[in-house]
């Protein structure tokens, strides 16, 4: 875990460099979440690979569940910045130990001391400082260093006393779960205790199968799994989450049993999550402030390369919910935008965020315009959540505000009485120059004597140098004169309002954290 750009990728390909599995696959390019490392002592290293933004903290905090140690990335030129500070959060959460990777120590602008200091300063008991926090220097782009943090790993994990059960009924969670167009629903594993074996009936989530068949990193077919194996298990019948625990059961009746009892579960939790969510922003608002207006519901459909991603985009586009617009997943799932997307996002008036998919073949993309549904394609999450926030900001009704537009200082008063019941009645008119902005003459007008309001109307003449005008500026002099005000002062301010439409506003900090601003 750690910072964007620190080096998480690159560390965890020098590792995978080194490890055999991959060498044996002929270096696997493609992702798959998980990978051992092979030591010279027979001892080996299963990685985890997390995605690096704050958009995926929830797969990661699931992914703490089966991470037994973390290594923390941090650059030593760059230094602890806010998604680290995140990943130790996650880490202490999870009651996860730390080994600290300072990377990026080739570049000459590297201070690994400063970095210690930084982490120190957080709070993290470094050994050199007494604790019992190990650090190791590396560089990912030269190689340096990976033995030493391998070791370091493998030290922690003997100070830890890590041991897990090899017999019996396995316990394995999922890293990631993809579809395979010819295999179906793949869920890459991890197992934590016991054996699991090719054949066995399991519950995955909500979803149950009996497996197929059992890959290991170097997609060689294995009979069973042991702990700590990342494997790849195919003869799901549906997709799992990434996060889910696989359980082993004794026959396929109860497998579809239990799946069935927790696919009833989560939809009653996602109702009453959905419930819970609503009212929030919109009955105790409108009980509040009546003029506050209707929040938009916008809905959506996401679509991405696996379902972690699947679940971790439709947190972040959650999380941009506000006041005003409400977004709302009317479906999830992975795989390229099909026609069954467009056909739905046809039927709700939906829009189509899609992750890491693949362009749709141009029969697609032609239906998606013929049916004016609009399709949005990231491969980074920022750009997906920049795009949407805009994409609200578009849909958002905004609130009605008032302000200032003008104002001028009364400096004379001039009255025109005794005209003739034709010609209309007594006015006042009152002498200004305008000290700021602009009086326009159809708003309305705010007398303010001494900061207190004493009068509000409507405009009704405005002239300058006896001439009607429709708005005098800055330094300017003119005549005013406010609808049924007869008490102007020399001294008074008078105010020009305006109603303004305010739109919210796409708010995206440093670390990559964004929301919409009401
Ligand atoms: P991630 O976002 O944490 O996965 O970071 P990446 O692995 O994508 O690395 C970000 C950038 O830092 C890339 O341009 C890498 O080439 C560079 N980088 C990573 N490790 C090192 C290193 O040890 N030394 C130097 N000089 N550059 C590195």
């Amino acid at each position: 875990m750690g910072h964007v750009d620190h080096g998480k990728t690159s560390l965890l390909d020098a590792l995978r460099q080194t490890s055999l599995a991959a060498k044996e696959a002929g270096g696997i390019t493609q992702h798959l979440g998980a990978f051992v490392v092979g030591m010279q002592s027979g001892a080996s290293i299963t990685f985890l690979d997390t995605p690096g933004h704050a958009a995926f903290s929830a797969m990661r905090a699931r992914g703490a569940a089966v991470t037994d140690i973390v290594v923390l990335v941090v650059a030593a030129d760059d230094g602890v910045m806010p998604q680290t500070l995140e990943a130790m959060s996650h880490a202490k959460a999870g009651n996860v130990p730390i080994v600290v990777a300072i990377n990026k120590c080739d570049k000459p602008d590297a201070n690994p001391e400063r970095v210690k200091v930084q982490l120190a300063a957080e709070g993290l008991l470094l050994e050199e400082m007494g604790g019992d926090v190990q650090v190791v220097e590396v560089s990912a782009i030269n190689e340096v260093g990976l033995d030493k943090l391998e070791d370091a790993l493998l030290l922690q994990a003997e100070l830890m006393d890590l041991k897990a059960r090899v017999d019996g009924p396995a316990q394995a969670y999922v890293v990631e779960a993809r579809l395979d167009k010819g295999r179906g629903p793949l869920a890459t594993a991890i197992v934590k205790a016991g054996t699991l074996v090719c054949g066995q009936h399991v519950v995955v989530g909500a979803e149950w199968g009996r497996i197929r068949s059992i890959r290991d990193m170097a997609r060689k077919v294995i009979a069973e799994a042991r702990p700590a194996m990342p494997i790849e298990i195919e003869g799901l019948k549906g997709l799992p989450m990434a996060g889910d625990d696989i359980v082993v059961v004794e026959s396929e009746e109860r497998a579809r049993m239990l799946s069935e009892g927790r696919k009833k579960k989560f939809e009653k939790d996602r109702l009453t999550k959905l419930e819970e969510e609503r009212p929030k922003a919109s009955e105790e608002e409108e009980e509040e402030d009546e003029t506050k207006p209707e929040r938009v519901e916008v809905p959506l459909i996401v679509k991405a390369d696996v379902q972690g991603t699947v679940q971790a985009v439709t947190d972040a586009v959650k999380n941009l919910n506000s006041s005003q617009v409400f977004l709302k997943v009317i479906h999830a799932g992975v795989g390229p935008v099909s026609q069954s997307d467009i056909d739905m996002a046809q039927a709700c008036g939906a829009c189509i965020v899609g992750f890491n998919v693949r362009d749709p073949p141009s029969s697609i993309a032609l239906a998606a315009t013929q049916a004016k549904v609009k399709i949005k394609l990231h491969r980074v999450i920022y750009h997906l959540l920049e795009d949407i926030g805009n994409f609200i900001v578009e849909k958002a009704p905004g609130t009605l505000e008032t302000q200032v537009a003008g104002e001028a200082q009364v400096l004379n008063i001039f009255e025109l009485k005794g005209r003739s019941k034709s010609k209309g009645d007594d006015v006042k008119i009152a002498g200004c120059r305008v000290i700021d902005g602009r009086v326009t003459k159809s708003s309305t007008l705010r007398l303010l004597r001494s900061g207190e309001v004493v009068f509000e109307g409507s405009c009704a003449s405005l002239k300058r140098e006896k001439q009607d005008v429709e708005a005098v500026g800055k330094g300017n002099d003119c005549g005013l004169v406010i609808k049924d005000c007869f008490d102007f002062q020399v001294g008074d301010v008078i105010q020009c309002l305006v109603q303004v439409n305010r739109k919210p506003k796409f708010v995206s900090s440093e670390s990559g954290a964004v929301r919409i601003e009401c």
